[in-house]
C-alpha cells in the first residue's frame, strides 16, 4: 500500500510513500507521518491511501507523527481555501494550520501545582444594559438557527463589548457548540484571562506564543476532544481543532497583528469568515474603530451592523482638544503649555494620566551641524536613533548599535545635535516639569519581557505610579479608572507614511488611545498634539465619530481603488546586491503587464519601486503592487509563485497586505 502524502514545501503536488508492513493497519488519511526527503527527515500529511503508484523507487514512510486521525474534512478545506488565497502550497497550508511543533509528547508533562489549585473567583457578572443585550440577542439568534451569520459589532471605547462577548458564548455553550474567542496579543493579560476563567471555570484554553510545546498540545488535545469549549488566544488561535465551532469572536478586529507576517502570510480576518462558513458559526468582529474593509462589508449587507454608541453607565466620551504645534519653536519643550497645564491638574487631584508616543528613545535623529553628516544604519536605509539610558544610537529595524560618536567622523565637529522626540526624551521633559511625579516610561526598552509589562500594567493599576508613558503597549485595551488625561505627544508619526492606510491607522490609534480616559465616574480628557489640527482623521477623532471618519475615507478609498473596492498583493524582491533586486523585479513588472495583456485582466501595476524603507537588514527591497479584482490578482501572483528564484535573492508575494512600506 501507498499513501499520497503532502509536505510542507513549496511543491503543489503529493509525494507517493509506501506503507510499510509494521504501519498498515495504523496508517489513515488524516494522519501525520515522517518521511524521508532527500537527505531529510520530513513531516507530512496522509490525504490518501492507495494500493498502487506508478511511481519508481517509492521510499517508505519511517514512522508516524499522530497515534489518531487528526486532520479533519474542514480543516482539508481550510487548507485548500488557504493555498489558493495566501500564496502556500497546499501542504505549506496544511503544516500552517497544524503546525509540526504540536505532537504528542514523548513522556506526559506533569500537571504543575499552579495549574491544580487556581484560585477561582466568584463570578461577578454585571447585568447587560438595553444596548448590550439587544446586540446579544442578536448574535444569540443566529447561533440557535444554526445561520453562519457575520456581525460586525462597532462599540464606542466602554461600551461593554466583552460582555456581549461573554454572554453569547454562554449562549453558544449551551447550545452544545464550543468558541474560538481571538484578541491581540497585547491585550491577553493575566487579568483579562482570569475574567474569562472565571466565567467559564475549566472550559477555557488558552493560546499565545508563550506557551510551551507540552502546553500548547495539551491545550490542542484537549480542544479537540472539547474537554475545553473555549480558546482565548491571539492570531493563530484561529485554528483550534474544535469540530462543534460555534462562535468565533475577534476583538479589536482592526489591530494590524492579525495579519500573519510569514508565510502563508494571512489575514485572520478572511479566515474568520471562510470559517464561519465551514461550519455554519456565527462570528462578531469587533471593534471601536472598524476597518473599513469590515465595516464597508456591513454597510453592503454582507456582515450584519451592530452599533453600541454608548459607555456604559452612560458616561461620557472624554474631551479632546487638539493642540496646532506648528506655531511652537523647535527649541521648546515637546510637552505643550496645555498638556503641562492638564497634567498639573490631575496631579493636583491624585488622578492618572496615560502619556503616548508611538517612538521610543531619546530622538530619532543625529547629525553633524557643520556638515550635514546624519548617522544612518549601515545595514538599513533609516537613521540611527540617539538613546540617552545607554548613550548609544540604535538601528530598530535590525538592532545595531553603536556608541555615541562623540565627534563628527568627517569635520571632527564635536557638537552634535540631535533632533526628534522619543519617549525618553518626554521622560526627561516629565520630571523636569514636575519632579514629584512618579513617571513610569514602558516601551519595547523598559519592558522586554511579557512579565515586565504585566508588572507595570499592576504597579500603575495599583497607583504606585502617576503617569504611565509609552508607545503603543499604552494605547491598547487598559482599563484604569483612575486615569482622566491622555496626553498624545505626536499624533502625526503615522499620518504621512507613504500608506494608504495612514489616515485610518492614524484615526484608530488615536481613538484607543483617546478611550483609555474617563473610564470612570471621575470622568477625563484628552490633549492631542499635532501639526495638522485640520485633518480628518484628527477631527473625526476629537469628535469620537467614527461615521465621519468612515464616510471621508471610503470615498478616498472608492476615488483611489484601494480596499475595500479592490485587493491588493504587495510583491517584494529583496536581494543584498541592488541591481539583483531591479533585474528580477523588472523581469516580473514585464511578466505581469504581459500577462494582464494576454488575458484581458484589469489590475493595475504599481511600480516597480524602491521600498519606502528601501534597505533593512542589508537586503535591498524593491516592490510592485498589483491592484484589482481578487480573482485576477491572485491568478496574476500564482504566476510568480512558479518562478526560479536564484540562491541569495528573496521574494514574497503579499496578499492583502497589512501595510506596503
Ligand atoms: P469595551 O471593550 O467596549 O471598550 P469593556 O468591555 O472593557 O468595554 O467594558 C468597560 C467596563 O465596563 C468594564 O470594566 C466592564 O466590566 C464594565 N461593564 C461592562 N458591562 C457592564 C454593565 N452592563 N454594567 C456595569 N458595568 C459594565
Ligand atoms: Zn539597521
Amino acid at each position: 500500500m501507498f499513501a499520497e502524502i503532502y509536505l510542507s514545501l513549496p511543491v503543489d503536488k503529493p509525494f507517493h510513500y509506501e506503507i510499510p508492513e509494521g504501519l498498515a493497519d495504523k496508517a489513515r488519511v488524516g494522519m501525520r507521518s515522517e518521511v524521508p526527503f532527500g537527505s531529510r527527515k520530513v513531516i507530512g500529511f496522509i490525504t490518501k491511501i492507495v494500493q498502487d503508484t506508478s511511481i519508481e523507487n517509492v521510499k517508505p514512510i519511517l514512522s508516524l507523527y499522530d497515534n489518531e486521525v487528526v486532520l479533519t474534512e474542514k480543516m482539508f478545506k481550510l487548507a485548500e481555501w488557504l493555498s489558493q488565497n495566501y500564496m502556500c502550497s497546499y501542504g505549506e497550508a496544511l503544516s500552517c494550520i497544524l503546525p509540526a511543533s504540536i505532537r504528542p509528547p514523548k513522556r506526559p508533562p506533569k500537571p504543575k501545582d499552579k495549574d491544580k489549585d487556581k484560585e477561582m473567583k466568584a463570578d461577578i457578572k454585571p447585568v447587560l444594559n438595553v444596548e448590550q443585550q439587544d446586540v446579544t440577542n442578536q448574535i444569540i439568534e443566529s447561533a440557535k438557527q444554526n445561520k453562519p451569520d457575520i456581525f460586525c459589532l462597532h462599540g464606542i471605547t466602554s461600551s461593554g463589548k466583552t460582555e456581549v462577548y461573554l454572554n453569547s458564548i454562554e449562549e453558544v455553550l449551551k447550545l452544545g457548540k464550543s468558541a474560538i474567542y481571538l484578541l491581540p496579543e497585547i491585550s491577553l493579560t493575566p487579568q483579562f484571562i482570569s475574567i474569562v476563567e472565571n466565567r467559564f471555570p475549566g472550559l477555557v484554553g488558552v493560546w499565545h506564543s508563550r506557551l510551551s510545546a507540552g502546553k500548547r498540545y495539551l491545550t490542542w488535545e484537549k480542544a479537540r476532544k472539547a474537554e475545553i469549549k473555549i480558546l482565548l488566544g491571539a492570531r493563530s488561535c484561529i485554528f483550534a481543532p474544535f469540530t462543534n465551532l460555534g462562535l468565533i469572536i475577534m476583538d479589536e478586529e482592526h489591530e494590524p497583528t492579525y495579519k500573519q507576517d510569514q508565510k502563508p502570510q494571512y489575514q485572520t480576518r478572511e479566515i474568520v469568515d471562510v470559517l464561519a462558513k465551514i461550519n455554519n458559526a456565527v462570528a462578531v468582529f469587533g471593534s471601536a474603530t472598524p476597518s473599513l474593509e469590515v465595516y464597508y462589508r456591513a454597510k453592503q449587507g454582507q456582515y450584519k451592523l451592530l452599533e453600541m454608541n454608548e459607555r456604559v453607565d452612560k458616561r461620557e466620551l472624554p474631551k479632546v482638544t487638539l493642540v496646532d504645534v506648528t506655531q511652537i519653536p523647535s527649541k521648546a519643550r515637546v510637552i505643550t503649555k496645555e498638556l503641562a497645564l492638564a497634567l498639573t491638574r490631575i496631579l493636583a487631584r491624585r488622578e492618572q494620566a496615560i502619556v503616548f508616543l508611538n517612538r521610543r528613545g531619546f530622538s530619532p535623529g543625529v547629525s553633524c551641524p557643520k556638515c550635514g553628516n546624519v548617522w544612518q544604519c549601515p545595514r538599513c536605509s533609516v537613521s540611527l536613533v540617539y538613546h540617552k539610558t545607554s548613550n548609544d544610537l540604535r538601528c530598530h529595524y535590525c538592532g545595531y548599535t553603536h556608541p555615541w560618536p562623540g565627534e563628527c567622523p568627517t569635520c571632527k565637529n564635536k557638537e552634535l545635535s540631535v533632533f526628534g522626540i522619543g519617549t525618553q526624551k518626554v521622560e526627561q521633559e516629565l520630571h523636569q516639569l514636575f519632579p514629584q511625579a512618579r513617571v513610569f516610561r514602558l516601551d519595547r526598552d523598559t519592558a522586554s519581557s511579557h512579565e515586565v509589562y504585566h508588572r507595570a500594567y499592576q504597579e500603575f493599576k495599583n497607583e504606585n505610579y502617576d503617569i504611565l508613558l509609552g508607545t503603543q503597549m499604552v494605547a491598547k485595551g487598559f482599563d484604569f479608572p483612575r486615569v482622566t488625561l491622555v496626553g498624545v505627544i505626536d499624533a502625526d508619526t503615522a499620518l504621512y507614511l507613504p500608506d494608504f492606510r495612514s489616515a485610518e491607522r492614524t484615526f484608530q490609534l488615536i481613538t484607543q488611545v483617546a478611550g483609555r480616559s474617563g473610564r470612570s465616574s471621575l470622568g477625563g480628557e484628552v490633549i492631542v498634539q499635532t501639526r495638522y489640527p485640520n485633518h480628518y482623521a484628527l477631527l473625526a477623532s476629537k469628535d469620537h465619530d467614527y461615521h465621519e471618519f468612515y464616510d471621508q475615507e471610503i470615498n478616498n478609498r472608492r476615488q483611489m481603488d484601494y480596499p475595500p473596492f479592490s485587493r491588493l498583493a504587495n510583491i517584494l524582491v529583496r536581494a543584498s546586491k541592488e541591481e539583483k533586486a531591479i533585474e528580477l523585479i523588472n523581469k516580473i513588472s514585464g511578466d505581469l503587464n504581459d500577462f494582464k495583456e494576454k488575458n484581458v485582466f484589469k489590475y493595475d501595476i504599481l511600480g516597480p519601486t524602491p521600498a519606502a524603507h528601501s534597505k533593512l537588514r542589508r537586503l535591498f527591497r524593491w516592490q510592485v503592487l498589483l491592484k484589482g479584482n481578487s480573482e485576477e490578482i491572485l491568478l496574476a501572483s500564482k504566476n510568480i509563485r512558479n518562478y526560479y528564484i536564484p540562491r541569495g535573492i528573496f521574494v514574497s508575494i503579499d496578499i492583502d497586505p497589512q501595510n506596503v512600506l
